[in-house]
């Protein structure tokens, strides 16, 4: 890791040619950008966090990720993000929020960040390509779904294939569907999905589930719900959109086609938090601790959207927290101004 005291710091509005590169302790040429804001990843938390910071005059950097966007990219309509009484294409959603951010000055790059050093001010930040350094950070890296592994499952999702029963039930309203998994998040989606699907057949490749007692009791017994266990997805079926599965009992063998419509995947999501890892606090399964719905224990870091909420993970919700996280961001960078 290179030492702050070899950083030639650049601030923004500096003059780039004007830079000298510098010959750091590691003998490496480095140049350094010096940022108010940045903002770690472009879903709908990052993007929000750049709207508000963009138009409180911060001039953030997002640093959107290879891929920007993040998880409304894998899915079509989006129906419960207020505004938009005809349901909105999670792209067409982003691509507004993006640029709405640029309107008020929010600048993007699609980089993945590797590693952050916030043990000194100012804080830096690197990927593959740069490195940075910045006053105030936004850390808005979502969490990944732990999707099944099957090459069709991958053409199939946003297409019959999903793994948010809140987002996603209404759509499969008098068809039949499965949800895969065995844990809490298994039985509360296939509950859910009670309410618009014709039947629900858990599938889990063990043969107990591993979900708390009272979440097995309300999932099983619920008539729309059957289960299947000791039996794993195999392949997922269909032309345009799912129309079957190919389940394989894993103590037999065998295989048998079922006849349904949509596939949830319920077998966990895990947090984008790798690179804070022993620097930030993290819970059990990965999720960043925040104090103050979007403060961290280092003043000035500040966190939004799913990658510190697994009780909600929703757009709206990831919004409002990116909102969160700039405003107080725009204060903290006022109080630093002020002394
Ligand atoms: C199939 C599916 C359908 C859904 N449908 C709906 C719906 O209908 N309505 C709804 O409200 N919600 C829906 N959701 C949930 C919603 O997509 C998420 O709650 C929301 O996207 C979370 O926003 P976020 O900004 O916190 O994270 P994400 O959207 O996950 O964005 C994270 C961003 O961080 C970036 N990133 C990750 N790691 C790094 C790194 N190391 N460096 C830089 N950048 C990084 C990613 O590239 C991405 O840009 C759905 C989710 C899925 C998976």
């Amino acid at each position: 890791m290179i030492k702050m005291e070899a950083f030639k710091i650049l601030h923004r509005d500096e003059k780039r040619e004007d830079a000298e590169a510098y010959e750091s302790q590691e003998g490496s040429q480095k140049m350094v950008d010096m940022e108010d804001l940045i903002i770690i990843g472009s879903g709908p938390a990052g993007l929000s966090a750049a709207i508000y910071a963009a138009r409180n005059d911060l001039k953030p950097l997002v640093l959107g990720g290879s891929t920007p966007g993040g998880q409304l990219l894998l899915t079509t309509t989006i129906d419960n993000y207020p505004g938009f009484p005809e349901g909105i294409y999670g792209s067409e959603l982003i691509e507004k929020m993006r640029k709405q951010a640029e309107r008020f000055g929010a600048r993007f790059e699609n980089d993945d960040v590797s590693e952050i050093d916030i043990a000194s001010r100012p804080f830096k930040i690197k990927t593959a390509s740069k490195e940075y350094a910045a006053k105030a950070i936004i850390i808005a890296t979502g969490a990944t779904t732990r999707w099944l592994g099957l090459e069709s499952e991958r053409r199939f999702i946003g297409r019959g294939v999903s793994s948010c029963a809140t987002c996603d039930a209404a759509f499969f309203r008098d068809k039949d569907v499965i949800v895969v998994g065995g844990g809490d998040t298994a039985m509360e989606d296939s509950v859910y999905l009670t309410k618009f699907a014709r039947s629900v057949t858990i599938v889990h490749r063990r043969g107990e589930f591993r979900a708390t007692k009272i979440m097995q009791d309300r999932a099983l017994s619920n008539p729309k719900i059957r289960v299947i266990y000791n039996t794993v997805v195999d392949e997922i079926l269909g032309d345009e959109k799912v129309a079957g599965v190919k389940l394989k009992n894993v103590k037999t063998n065998e295989i048998a086609e079922l006849p349904v419509q949509g596939v949830f995947v319920a077998i966990g999501t895990v947090p984008n938090s790798g690179f804070v890892k022993e620097k930030l606090e993290l819970d059990e399964q990965g999720y960043i601790v925040t104090s103050n719905e979007v403060n961290t224990a280092i003043d000035g870091i500040f966190v939004a959207g799913d990658v510190a909420d697994k009780r909600y993970q929703q757009a709206i919700t990831a919004a409002a927290s990116g909102a969160k996280a700039a405003i107080d961001a725009g204060r903290f960078l006022q109080n630093e101004k002020h002394g």
